[in-house]
């Protein structure tokens, strides 16, 4: 079954691939010849999943599915959550992300977060969420770097390192993308 994910981060492409059964044939936008910025306008996390999973197919015709991810930290209620890419500025860089993350909670001791991830599949003409939430830590300061995004600066629950310093394999074990992709494939299993 040919399957749209609804994105060209080669990050994201390359943690989803590692996990999809083999009689999925995982397409990113670029292979269907989509080129432009998926609308991501909404203010929840949910939001942003539907959306850019709606648009494309209304707009290509193909099954997709979409995912839409925030870090939410307890001591700035919920922030950068929804705005986590942007946290910044527009640009969208990720070492600035982390600088303002670490200075925002410089003299924080609730240090708790969690990251989460919403995956909205719409599927002929149906539509099925999967969440997956990982709990852990923000980190006083940047540590690894393999990963991307906040990587550097997250620690999950129950490791003392952060993802950034943990293999792929690991980090989609224990983590919120893998969560939500092991509901979405045991849902295309059945
Ligand atoms: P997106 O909407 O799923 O692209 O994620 C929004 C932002 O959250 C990204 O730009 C990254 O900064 C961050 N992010 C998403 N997933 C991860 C992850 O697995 N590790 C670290 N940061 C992430």
């Amino acid at each position: 079954m040919k399957l749209v994910i609804a994105t060209n981060n080669l990050n994201k492409l390359k943690e989803i691939r590692a996990l999809m059964p083999k009689h999925i044939q995982l397409l990113s936008l670029n292979n269907i010849g989509c080129f432009e910025d998926i609308p991501e306008t909404k203010d929840t996390i949910e939001g942003n999943a539907i959306e850019k999973a709606a648009y494309i197919k209304n707009k290509y015709g193909y099954n997709c599915f979409s995912d839409d991810t925030g870090l939410e930290v307890e001591a700035l209620h919920g922030a950068p959550g929804v705005y986590s890419a942007r946290y910044a500025g527009e640009q969208r860089d990720a070492y600035d992300n982390n600088e303002k993350l670490l200075n925002e909670l410089a003299l924080e001791s609730n240090r708790k977060a969690q990251f989460k991830t919403v995956i909205c599949l719409q599927i002929d003409n149906e539509m099925h969420l999967f969440e997956g939430i990982c709990k852990g830590e923000i980190t006083t300061k940047k540590h690894g770097d393999k990963g991307f995004g906040y990587d550097p600066v997250f620690k999950p629950t129950g490791y003392n390192i952060t993802f950034a310093e943990m293999d792929l394999a690991l980090k989609n074990r224990i983590g919120h993308r893998g969560k939500a992709i092991s509901k979405l494939i045991t849902f295309l299993n059945t």
